[in-house]
């Protein structure tokens, strides 16, 4: 890497080498997990740019082509799993000036890849439309971000998650080679890219799908407990005549704990469901609520004191729980993990006579081709490494449940521990010299890898 020659070529671009801002650039929400903390709090890049326009992008990557310097892309940094930790050291680029509108269509938007999403579905809602799915941490993360690093988020009970191909319309990208080329990927070939942490070309501009816009009151329920919870949430989420954007279950005792300014209305002890329910719904959703006499609806967003200015439901949900468990008590962590639907009393069941008060389980609810489907994203106890990956490997085998490990840097082992050869092939042409988030991708240079169980692969410097 030839950082002094690389710094020449960009001249005019804005580069960032004080180094607590790099240091600062160089880090996401990885500390989230335990074992992350521990393997990547040392890593930092080099250098921090900050490209205006895809010219400059275009500049960047052929500079560092030319002169061996390892890109990582940032958008957010809100990233849980270390995606946009520079593990080779050299530039951070840093995607906070690709920002804005470039179209709006009666059925899509086209924005800049930096874009921050909550500033998308403002643009949206001021001519009558919204977007489709977004992550809890809207106000901060970026769209190339969230189609790079995130995988679904509000929306996704109506929409599923980022790989049902009706969620992203087209990705722009640029390549890592010595004459970047740009590419516009549409249909399955989106798939090369996204969820790909941004091995293989940085995006400069997302083309999303976009709906009439609807009015969403925040709700939350409270049931006897966590198996009723669920039962409701089931029925609710299949109801044809409630339209609803966010669907999400806690157990006791999460939203006592954690859920401090809602605390007047979730009790102690009890079931809760949090939802966003489209305004003209609520008599619908009242009267299904009717036939669940232990079920009660405390709290309306629409019929709360403004003065108590509560956040949005959704920032109790998906990994904001997570945040405001570590936030209560830092031995706090959590995992990812698909939960049996047919079995899904007896496995709560199960789980809570096994692990007791190790496990509080949370549940997202998506849309799996038709199919309302939990998704759970338990907040668990931390002790040693060793327990937590025993307590992943006594889920799988004992329980026959998908676990996502989100305590793991690299794409292969976060997801279904196995390599996307698509991705791989594509990177091939994309990025040759493998100098596009270098340690991501086992795949790159281990291909005959296989996963370990309770054994992380972390790429030496
Ligand atoms: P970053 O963290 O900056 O980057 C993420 C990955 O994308 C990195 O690998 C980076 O290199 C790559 N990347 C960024 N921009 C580009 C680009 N332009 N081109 C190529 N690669 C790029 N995730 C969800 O999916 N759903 C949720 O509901 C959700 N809730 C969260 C709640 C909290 C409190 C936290 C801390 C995280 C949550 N996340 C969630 C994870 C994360 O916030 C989202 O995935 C978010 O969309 C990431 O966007 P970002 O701009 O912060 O990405």
């Amino acid at each position: 890497m030839n950082l002094d020659a690389f710094r020449a070529a960009i001249d005019g671009i804005e580069v960032e080498d004080r180094p607590h801002i790099v240091r600062q650039k160089s880090r996401d929400f990885f500390w989230y997990s335990p074992i992350l903390k521990r393997q990547l709090d040392g890593f930092v890049g080099d250098l921090v740019v900050s490209p205006k326009d895809e010219d400059e992008v275009i500049r960047i990557l052929a500079a560092a082509y030319a002169h061996d310097v390892p890109v990582t892309v940032r958008g957010g940094g809100t990233g849980n799993y270390g995606q946009a930790m520079p593990l080779q050291g050299g530039v951070v680029l840093h995607t906070n000036k690709l920002t804005g509108i470039t179209a709006l269509h009666e059925d899509s938007i086209c924005v800049r890849a930096g874009t921050v999403i909550e500033h998308i579905e403002h643009h949206l809602r001021e001519n009558g439309r919204e977007i489709r799915l977004f992550p809890s941490t809207t106000a901060s993360a970026s769209i190339g971000g969230f189609i790079a690093g995130g995988s679904s988020g509000v929306g996704a009970i109506r929409w599923g998650g980022l790989r049902n191909p009706a969620n992203i319309r087209r990705v722009r990208l640029v390549t890592m080679e010595a004459a970047p080329r740009i590419l516009d990927l549409t249909g399955d070939d989106i798939h090369k890219a996204a969820h790909a942490y941004g091995v293989n070309g940085v995006m400069t501009e997302i083309e999303l799908p976009i709906d009439p816009a609807v009015d969403w009151v925040d709700v939350m329920i409270t049931t006897p407990d966590f198996i009723s919870a669920n039962t409701l949430a089931i029925s609710l989420g299949e109801d044809e005549g409630v339209l609803l954007r966010m669907l999400s279950t806690f157990a006791a005792p999460i939203p006592e704990l954690f859920f401090q300014r809602f605390r007047p209305f979730v009790g102690v002890g009890r079931g809760v469901i949090a939802a966003m329910v489209r305004r003209d719904d609520l008599p619908a959703f009242e009267s299904h609520l009717q036939n669940w006499p232990t079920a009660e609806l405390v709290y309306r967003a629409d019929l709360a004191d403004p003065a108590l200015r509560l956040p949005a439901v959704f920032e109790m949900a998906w990994n904001h729980t997570t945040l405001r468990a570590i936030k209560t008590d830092p031995s706090l962590t959590y995992l990812q993990m698909m939960f049996p639907r047919d079995a899904m009393a007896q496995t709560i069941t199960a789980l809570d006579q096994h692990f007791g008060d190790e496990i509080m389980l949370h549940f997202e609810y998506t849309r799996f081709s038709g199919v309302v489907s939990p998704v759970a994203m338990p907040i668990v106890r931390f002790t040693t490494e060793e327990r937590l990956e025993a307590l992943i490997a006594e889920l799988e085998r004992d329980f026959g449940i998908t676990v996502f490990n989100p305590h793991r840097v690299t794409l292969e082992e976060g997801g279904m521990k196995r390599t996307d050869i698509s991705q791989l092939e594509f990177k091939r042409q994309t990025d040759p010299k493998g100098l596009m988030n270098p340690g991501k991708m086992i795949a790159w240079t281990h291909p005959d890898w296989q996963p370990e169980a309770g054994k992380s692969f972390l790429f030496q410097e």
